[in-house]
């Protein structure tokens, strides 16, 4: 892991349609100032509205995790965050002029792509972390994230459907820049077909297509490509997560274990562990600095 902030080196744009309201929308991700976060900012109202992404400001997890401040709202963050998380990408404004983040092919693919097209600028301040110190879990009718100490950031994700296409599947990885855009970035969103056809019934999914979601019928998957991994899903599932916890503000560093998990339980229990105190700490702690830099403060002290 990296131990300095990181922004993009430049401006840079896409553009796409929302998955759930089927409208297009154009999203820009510019540089940042250290320690600012991830902030949206939905440039189509007057004034545009700042929304960090951060987990107070989370609104919805019903089909997607929305953040909102008033009025304006953004849904369908988690695979940019996923991808901002995976890259290393501390600081960063994403300014949007719609309500949804723009579905693009289903997976964080595109917004890798993005990244690497702005590239990394280092910043000068030092990566903060959230550590987590002791074990803390949520369980919830047969469902649990766990988070545990750990040097790193580990994830353990558990699924199991009753299709025949998925059933009981696992992803057990401590995650790494390189293997979260080999392995979690092309994983698509998933969808039953019988319930997205009842969701655009209900004013969803309208933006939903075979270009943007892997389809299940009973029998199998409806894509004519097939899967991208055999055990896809899960992957999915793994970058949902990854950025769900961005919204904690800081990277994470401990292992989660989380299974048969959505977005509604990955949100209950990031603000469950943020409200156990005892359970995480800061680090590093202000004042802990490079080795130089407390040897200099030492001798300051003493002077
Ligand atoms: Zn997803």
């Amino acid at each position: 892991m990296w131990h300095f902030q990181h922004t993009l080196k430049r401006e840079v744009s896409a553009a796409g349609v929302g998955l759930h309201t089927g409208e297009l929308v154009r999203l820009r991700l510019r540089p940042a100032e250290p320690n600012q976060g991830v902030v949206f900012v939905r440039v189509d109202v007057d004034p545009p509205r700042v929304i960090p992404a951060r987990v107070d400001y989370v609104v919805h997890t019903e089909l997607s995790t929305v953040i909102g401040v008033g009025e304006a709202t953004v849904a369908t963050i988690e695979h940019l965050m996923a991808a901002l998380a995976g890259m290393g990408v501390d600081n960063v404004i994403v300014e949007i002029d719609g309500p949804e983040v723009p579905a693009m092919d289903g997976s964080a693919k595109a917004f890798v792509h993005l990244i690497r097209q702005a590239g990394l600028r280092r910043q000068r301040f030092r990566r903060r972390f959230i550590k987590v110190s002791r074990p803390f879990s949520l369980e919830e009718d047969g469902k649990k994230v766990a988070f545990l100490p750990a040097s790193d950031l580990e994830l353990e994700v558990l699924i199991d459907f009753p299709h025949q296409a998925i059933g009981q599947q696992s992803y057990v990885r401590r995650l790494s820049r390189q293997r979260f855009i080999e392995e979690l970035a092309p994983a698509r969103t998933f969808g039953f077909l019988h319930e997205i056809e009842y969701l655009r019934r209900n004013g969803y999914a309208r933006g939903g297509s075979l270009d943007n979601a892997i389809v299940l019928t009973r029998e199998g998957v409806l894509n004519q490509g097939g899967l991208r991994f055999d055990d896809e899903f899960v992957r999915h599932k793994a970058l949902d997560l990854l950025g769900d916890l961005y919204l904690l503000g800081f990277p994470l560093m401990g292992r989660v274990v989380a299974e048969k998990t959505g977005h509604g339980l990955h949100l209950k229990a990031i603000r469950a562990l943020r409200a156990q105190e005892s359970a995480w700490r800061l680090v590093p702690e202000l004042g802990e600095s490079f080795s130089c830099s407390r040897v200099s403060s030492l001798a300051a002290a003493q002077a």
